[in-house]
């Protein structure tokens, strides 16, 4: 597919998936990433008065040896491996434990965006932050993108954010330009409410996690910090409460002040100890596109690369999982570098 000089690789969105894409072109392409926000995407992570909270994805459990072993080598010392199960609980508030032999759970030392850090730190790809893509041009040998008013052209083009105004504002006249706008907008995501509560303290519990299964709760996650190497002192907590979907579904105007409030007096029923109503500070995020509903038509895929782009994210894998995001970003840098 590329020409027999390096070729300039774009990469859209330095999440997971976008990492995954520069780290399989490493060898194959010039890599410039532009990111809107900051590296991480929704493997966000904030600090605060010596804590690290995770207040995106939790953690990242990869489904077999090969995966787990790619994240050990490519992240190294700097993963943190998360102590204790997740239980589980219904719609009364009835804790029981989880299903047996659950596997590990990765998140960083310093927060789950140093694992995304890490494949990019690897790629030696370049990185611009604070950096939106405001608009995609193809042009006869590949693509022009402007971002930040300057315009960068390459030769392949990867998209990884789970929008469609990119490719419905492109200037591309192509058919297949109608069907991915179509195919992403009839796909469907979940809205999540983060909260992160801290307290000086530590609760004394025998989890790590607890996830509402029968999704009838008004939390549909709740989990411990402190169970993750480097990230909470000791005598302190920091609990993460994820709303239900439906929660936020019932409340779009609902304040962060709103979710906070509800998530520490839920978080006090559900463990049963009232000072939980009352943490010492809490941060907050609501996840608009947080989870995908369901998966868009893969053979877009292979349509994709015959205009020099990549299609990768947790969108595209239609599950809302760190490790399947990942995949489909080595998918797309690999395909792009394979025909060179
Ligand atoms: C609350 C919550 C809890 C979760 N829990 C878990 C969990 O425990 N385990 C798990 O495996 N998964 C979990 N997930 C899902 C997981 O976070 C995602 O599946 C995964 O991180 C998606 O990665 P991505 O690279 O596809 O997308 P993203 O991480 O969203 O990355 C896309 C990037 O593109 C950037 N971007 C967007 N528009 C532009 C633009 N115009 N120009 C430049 N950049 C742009 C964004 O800022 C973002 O950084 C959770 C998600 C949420 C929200």
């Amino acid at each position: 597919m590329f020409p027999s000089v390096t070729p300039n690789v774009c990469i859209v969105g330095a999440g997971i998936a976008g990492a995954g894409a520069a780290h399989a072109l490493r060898d194959a392409a010039d890599v410039t990433l532009l990111e809107a926000d900051t590296v991480g995407g929704r493997m966000v992570s904030g600090h605060r008065d010596g804590c690290v909270y995770d207040y995106g994805a939790n953690y990242v459990d990869p489904p077999n040896d090969r995966v787990e072993e790619r994240f050990r080598s490519v992240v190294g010392d700097d993963l943190a491996e998360t102590t204790g199960d997740v239980w589980i609980f219904d719609e009364s508030g009835a804790i029981e434990e989880g299903r047996p032999n659950q596997g590990v759970k990765f998140s960083g030392r310093d927060g789950i965006d140093q694992v995304v850090q890490a494949f990019l730190d690897a790629s030696g790809a370049t990185v611009h932050e604070h950096t939106p893509v405001e608009h995609l041009a193809r042009t006869e040998d590949g693509w022009r993108v402007t971002a930040d008013g300057d315009d960068v052209a390459c030769d392949a083009l990867v998209v990884t954010p789970p929008t469609w105004d990119l490719f419905a504002g492109a200037d591309w006249t192509a058919d297949f330009r109608d069907d991915l706008v179509a195919a992403r907008k009839r796909q469907s995501y979940r809205t999540i409410d983060s909260v992160a509560l801290h307290y000086p303290f530590d609760i004394d519990v025998p989890y790590y996690a607890l996830v509402n299964t029968d999704t009838e709760h008004a939390v549909g996650w709740l989990s411990r910090e402190s169970c993750k190497p480097g990230h909470v002192p000791d005598g302190e907590e920091i609990l993460i409460v994820q709303l239900s979907p439906a929660w936020a579904a019932g409340r779009p105007d609902a304040t962060p002040g709103e979710a906070a409030d509800a998530a520490s007096s839920y978080a006090a029923t559900l463990l049963g100890d009232d000072r939980l109503a009352d943490p010492d500070w809490w941060d907050h995020e609501r996840f608009i596109r947080a989870l995908p509903g369901d998966r868009v038509n893969p053979a877009l895929f292979e349509y994709a690369l015959e205009h020099d782009l990549g299609l990768a994210g947790d969108w595209f894998a239609g599950t809302g999982r760190t490790h399947a995001a990942l995949e489909t970003g080595l998918d797309a840098g690999r395909r792009l570098a394979r025909d060179r």
